[in-house]
């Protein structure tokens, strides 16, 4: 009997697993559909030994002490901030946007103070702020919208600014200053030996036993748990009964060529020309030497892999009647981007994870989800599901490279 399933062993799910075994001795079962811990976060050497993200560049970076600290315990970090450059006009101008990218582009000697008056000079007065199109025309004006966000955005999303929340453009900052780090928080890091490394790291502990290439649905009813904790899409939970959430995917297309470096900044975006958004490589991330070098084309499409919610009031609203269902769900806690329906970074998530965390380790009363029949594990760490689907149980959920 296993005190929790934990289904997704991407951040949510593995944060949970590790507080839960080391700090409350609960016997734990985490498990994933893929064939691979750390979820999204997920990175492995290439056939050519170069450290690569599958899905697309992931940068660790966070205001929170707490979760800095917390993740420190797991890995040691390699300094590193982000810098982003957009081919724009036929040049390589950095974004955000800032009084660099302003000189370059129209040939000036602008000082900060002058930029600002640049740009208010160009912006439109916009009441009240209500998309992410209002969001750009009203601090920096239409020409600047047209060359950076909108065609960006109607690529990234399939809609035009137009139509998409603020939140989408809000997060983008514009600077007046030289600085052209894309982030600007305290701690901006990358682990040293890998996210995959570092969820080894989290998960190695006699109580959590790890499953890969399972559904949940397989193990519902031959594993028996106490509570589950829950880091998929809500409403395929919910056999999708209010109707999909909508989600935006993405295609990543990765190649190793033979040179030591491709392009001049780690991610360089394409507002307007090519299909993809945007190309990332990935040695300026870790750090590593080596002769080839690895890069990976980002296509935005509607079907496949659910990435980022799409954030218009509808489907905020249709997210609150599944959340309704989740509350009155006794027994089965939702945590993470896609159990909560939210676009997050992974410290967001950490954070997510550690405060139900906090809540279940106060409450005593436990929740049992129904009686099922103890199914056993044979000897050589299979186990038979119901179905017939055989799925690997290991102790360390290594990784092997793909
Ligand atoms: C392209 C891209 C780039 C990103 N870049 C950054 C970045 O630079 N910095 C940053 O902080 N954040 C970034 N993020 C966000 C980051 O990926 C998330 O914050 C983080 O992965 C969320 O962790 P999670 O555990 O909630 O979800 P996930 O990592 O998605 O884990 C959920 C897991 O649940 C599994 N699962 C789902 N359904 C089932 C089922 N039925 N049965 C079994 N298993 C199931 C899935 O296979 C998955 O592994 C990026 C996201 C994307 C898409």
């Amino acid at each position: 009997m296993f005190d929790y399933l934990i289904v997704g062993a991407g951040f949510a799910g593995s944060v949970l697993a590790e507080r839960l075994a080391t700090q409350m001795n609960k016997k734990v079962l985490i498990i994933d559909k893929r064939n691979h811990i750390a979820g999204n976060a997920y990175d492995h050497f290439n056939k050519d030994g170069i450290l690569v993200h599958k899905y697309g560049p992931h940068i660790f970076h966070t205001n929170s002490k707490d979760v800095f600290d917390y993740l420190s315990r797991f890995t040691e970090w390699r300094p590193y901030e982000h810098r982003v450059q957009a081919s724009v006009d036929g040049q390589l101008v950095p974004i955000p946007i800032n009084l660099d990218t302003i000189n370059k582009l129209y040939g000036l000697n602008l000082t900060s103070f002058e930029v600002e008056d640049f740009f208010q000079s160009k912006a439109e007065e916009i009441n009240p702020i209500r998309t992410s199109e209002d969001v750009v025309v009203s601090r920096v004006g239409r020409e600047l919208y047209e060359k950076f966000f909108r065609n960006y955005t109607r690529k990234q999303w399939g809609m035009d600014p137009s139509e998409l929340d603020k939140s989408v453009t809000s997060r983008v900052p514009v600077r007046t200053n030289r600085d052209d780090r894309y982030f600007s928080d305290t701690y901006q890091a990358m682990p040293l030996r890998g996210y995959t490394y570092m969820f080894e790291k989290m998960l190695d502990h006699p109580n959590i036993k790890i499953m890969l290439n399972t559904d949940y649905h397989e193990i519902l009813d031959v594993i028996p748990f106490r509570e589950m904790i829950y880091t998929g899409p809500v409403d395929e939970y919910f056999d999708f009964r209010y109707g999909k959430l909508p989600y935006r995917s993405l295609e990543f297309k990765h190649e190793t060529l033979d040179e030591q470096l491709h392009q001049p900044a780690p991610v360089v975006n394409y507002p307007n020309e090519h299909p993809y958004t945007r190309i990332t490589e990935f040695k300026y991330l870790t750090g590593q030497q080596h002769p080839k070098t690895s890069i990976v084309y980002e296509y935005p499409k509607a079907e496949g892999d659910p990435y980022y919610p799409v954030p218009k009031p509808e489907n905020a609203e249709l997210y609150t009647r599944y959340k309704k269902l989740a509350d009155e769900t006794p027994g089965v806690h939702f945590v993470g981007r896609l159990a909560t329906y939210r676009y997050y970074n992974m410290d967001q998530v950490v954070a997510q994870a550690l405060t139900l965390f906090k809540k279940l380790s106060a409450t005593k009363e436990v929740v049992k989800l129904a009686d099922r029949a103890p199914v056993k594990l044979n000897g050589n760490g299979k186990a038979k599901t119901l179905n017939g689907v055989v799925a690997g149980i290991s102790s360390n959920g290594k990784h092997k490279a793909d």
